[in-house]
């Protein structure tokens, strides 16, 4: 290795994390490498629908749902810059997600969401059952017979997952980032209480710090220094539909599934939550769940043709919030992880702030309480982790 090749920063997974991360990191002068052992945006990150929705699943307000809200207010105007920067069209759009109710206990439980979320001044309106056929044209015919109604949040959004993490890097590398795919990261190199770099299966790669974002398979090389990271995977799967002239206007969301209707008349149908599963290959019950599930609500999307369909591993904590901050013990070592539903919405702004640290030490912001040291506990990391 060559003093050259040293960074400032090694990050390891180049999923949508990881890449919010480099491209923040190089806007603010770091030089940075990114190791990705497949390509980027292998992960979940290639498999998300895409939504920008802190509204839609939200029974009251806490930190975490002021964080995605925040969350989503980054995305428009980095789509721009990304747009600008490199010429590429992450698909960021205000679609707004129409959330019906199929039952009375859940058109309850959705209008409290709407009088809360309208008495905070957000974008929250109530659709009823009658005039559902008016509102989205795929639901006539279901409308008044089978739906009690449907909540309807005009700010909630949508990108693509894999085009963001392309231009994200595209942009870094525009910066001088340097993007490494196919290349594993096998350990991280230490040298007493701190991170050196990491070790691949040739080299060592120097760094002052390390950023682990590999996902669902942060644990494993948090493992090798000693460091149990409590994140697992929730296996989702997804299918690529076209509607033949008839897509959604909106993305339709019932409590099992959503629709969300692509620019280029794609359509995508998902999505499944797997505990605990590590095979990332779709199953025939997979598929046919979700198709059970859309068919009930949409009668029409059976005549959708299927283009495809994928899985993913969502990386998740126990609580199912993010887990971002300085690893507990070892100096340099920041994990970036556990973003379970939200990654595509929260990377930006985990990202942002995340740069922001470590360039210049000024804390995560609103990402505070989600930092690793809340389950110190559970950490089994050594002596030097147990002396702090
Ligand atoms: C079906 C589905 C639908 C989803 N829909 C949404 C949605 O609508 N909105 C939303 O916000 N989120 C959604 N998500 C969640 C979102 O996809 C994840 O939260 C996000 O992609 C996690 O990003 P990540 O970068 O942490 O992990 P990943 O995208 O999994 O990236 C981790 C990367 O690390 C690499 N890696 C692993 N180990 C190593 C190693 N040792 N060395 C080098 N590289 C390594 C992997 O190859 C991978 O590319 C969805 C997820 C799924 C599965």
């Amino acid at each position: 290795m060559t003093s050259a090749d040293r960074a400032d920063v090694v990050i390891v997974g180049g999923g949508v994390v990881g890449c919010c991360i480099a491209y923040y990191l190089t806007l603010g002068g770091a030089r940075v490498t990114l190791l990705e052992r497949a390509h980027l945006a292998a992960g979940a990150s290639g498999v998300a629908a895409g939504m920008l929705a802190p509204q839609v699943e939200a029974p009251f307000a806490d930190p975490f749902f002021e964080l995605c809200l925040l969350g989503r207010a980054e995305h428009a105007p980095l789509a721009a810059a990304l747009l600008e920067d490199v010429g590429l069209d992450v698909e960021y759009r205000q679609t707004g997600i129409l959330r019906v109710a199929r039952t009375e206990s859940e058109r309850v439980d959705l209008q409290r969401m709407w009088r809360w979320q309208s008495a905070r001044g957000l974008a929250a309106e109530w659709v009823d059952s009658d005039d559902l056929g008016t509102c989205e044209p795929l639901l006539r015919g279901v409308a008044g017979r089978l739906l009690a109604g449907a909540l309807w949040l005009a700010d909630e959004g949508q990108v693509r997952g894999p085009r963001l993490v392309q231009a994200l890097a595209m942009a870094a590398a525009q910066r001088g980032a340097r993007f490494v795919e196919g290349t594993p990261v096998v350990d991280i190199a230490r040298q007493g209480e701190r991170v050196s770099g990491v070790q691949t299966p040739t080299e060592v790669i120097e760094s002052d710090t390390v950023v682990l974002a590999a996902g669902v398979w942060s644990p494993d090389l948090g493992r090798r220094i000693g460091l149990d990271l409590p994140v697992a995977p929730v296996k989702g799967q997804i299918l690529s539909l076209r509607g033949l002239g008839k897509t959604p206007r909106r993305v339709i969301w019932c409590g099992e599934c959503y629709l969300v209707p692509r620019p280029d008349g794609e359509v995508v149908l998902g999505a499944t939550e797997e505990e605990g599963n590590y095979d990332a290959r779709p199953t025939l019950a997979g598929v046919n769940r979700l198709t059970e599930a859309a068919l009930e609500v949409v009668p029409a999307v059976g005549s959708f043709s299927i283009d495809g369909f994928w899985a993913g591993l969502r990386p998740a904590a126990p609580d199912r919030f993010p887990l971002v901050g300085w690893a507990p013990g070892l100096e340099g070592l920041f994990v970036a992880t556990a973003h379970y539903r939200n990654g595509v919405l929260l990377g930006p702004l985990t990202g942002r702030r995340v740069a922001e640290d470590i360039l210049h030490g000024s804390g995560l912001g609103e990402l505070a309480p989600f930092g690793p040291e809340r389950f110190d506990s559970s950490w089994n990391a050594g002596p030097s982790v147990t002396d702090r």
